[in-house]
């Protein structure tokens, strides 16, 4: 008995005195790659959505809270992708450290200029993007600025390893900062090209390397494709001579091969999060992989 006292007791004061790691949420696969670049084994990372699926419209498990009650950090969009599962979430969770305006919230669109904001703010017809479009880290460069705000957290929250986290971030930046060297060579040629998505996750994609993604099988973002809509957009695709239709996991592929199959256009997968195709399970990887499928397409 006296023995075994002794064991638990050595492993209270070595718990106690062991640096505790950062508890960090990410709501998201792509905020959760971008925790685990700056993080690396210095953090515990729960991430909410799977990267297969829709990042308005997650299933939200009762361990969500358990989660959240318990992080340090919580990374979100705080553009209101999430706002369909989110707060409930939150108020559950009732967690201080994690509020607005704490060091432990990353709101990752703070800072970053959101496109196609509408003129009024409607959720009329169900309009999922009301604040303007919140899919932006598949920009690259916004990627780094997130990445950074992400950095800037960690440091205020564990200050004995701001450097690691620091050296994290700057690492990530060199490497993205070569990427794009790399994948605005290999979209150059398809300058101006215009490509058909499911849905509107692209604008910043396609303004980062020379391309227009602006006609969609939703009529409008979230509401799902109708056949007068649909009608519509194969006459338009083939005005365009549109050669390629994007699509995600969770899209109804069923509707993307009939308008294929009318336009004669190629369906490519396309993936918003690491791990949602396959070999993409870091940020990089994601990126190289959507411009090799789009290049190949493309040709
Ligand atoms: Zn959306």
């Amino acid at each position: 008995m006296k023995k075994i006292l002794l064991i638990l007791s050595t492993i209270v004061v070595c718990a106690s005195s062991a640096h505790a790691k950062l508890s960090v949420v990410a709501t998201l696969p792509d905020f959760g790659s971008l925790a685990r670049e700056i993080g690396d084994d210095k953090i515990n990372l729960v991430v909410l959505a799977k990267p297969t699926e829709d990042p308005h419209f997650v299933d939200a498990r009762p361990s969500f809270v358990v989660s959240l009650r318990s992080a340090d950090v919580l990374i979100d969009g705080g553009a209101e992708l999430e706002i369909g599962w989110l707060p409930p979430l939150l108020q559950n969770a009732r967690n201080p450290k994690i509020e607005i305006g704490k060091p432990g919230r990353v709101q990752a669109s703070q800072g970053i200029r959101l496109m196609n904001v509408p003129a009024n703010v409607t959720r009329a017809a169900g309009d999922v993007h009301a604040l303007g479009n919140p899919h932006f880290t598949v920009d690259p460069i916004i990627a780094k600025a997130v990445a950074q705000h992400i950095a800037q957290s960690f440091s205020a929250l564990d200050s004995a390893n701001a450097a690691f986290y620091e050296a994290n971030y700057k690492k990530f930046e060199a490497t993205i900062n070569g990427k794009l060297q790399e994948w605005g060579a290999a979209m150059l040629p398809f300058k101006g090209q215009s490509v058909v998505a499911y849905h509107d996750s692209w604008p910043y994609f396609a303004h980062r390397f020379g391309l227009n993604i602006d006609v969609f099988l939703e009529p409008k973002p979230g509401i799902p494709p109708s056949p007068s809509h649909l009608t519509e957009v194969i006459a338009q695709m083939k005005a365009r001579k549109n050669k390629t239709i994007i699509v995600e996991p969770f899209h109804d592929r069923r509707i993307a091969e009939k308008v294929a199959s009318a336009t004669g256009a190629k369906i490519v997968d396309f993936a918003e999060y690491p791990g949602g195709l396959p070999n993409s399970e870091t940020y990089v990887k994601l990126i190289d992989a959507l411009v090799a499928r789009l290049s190949g397409a493309l040709k």
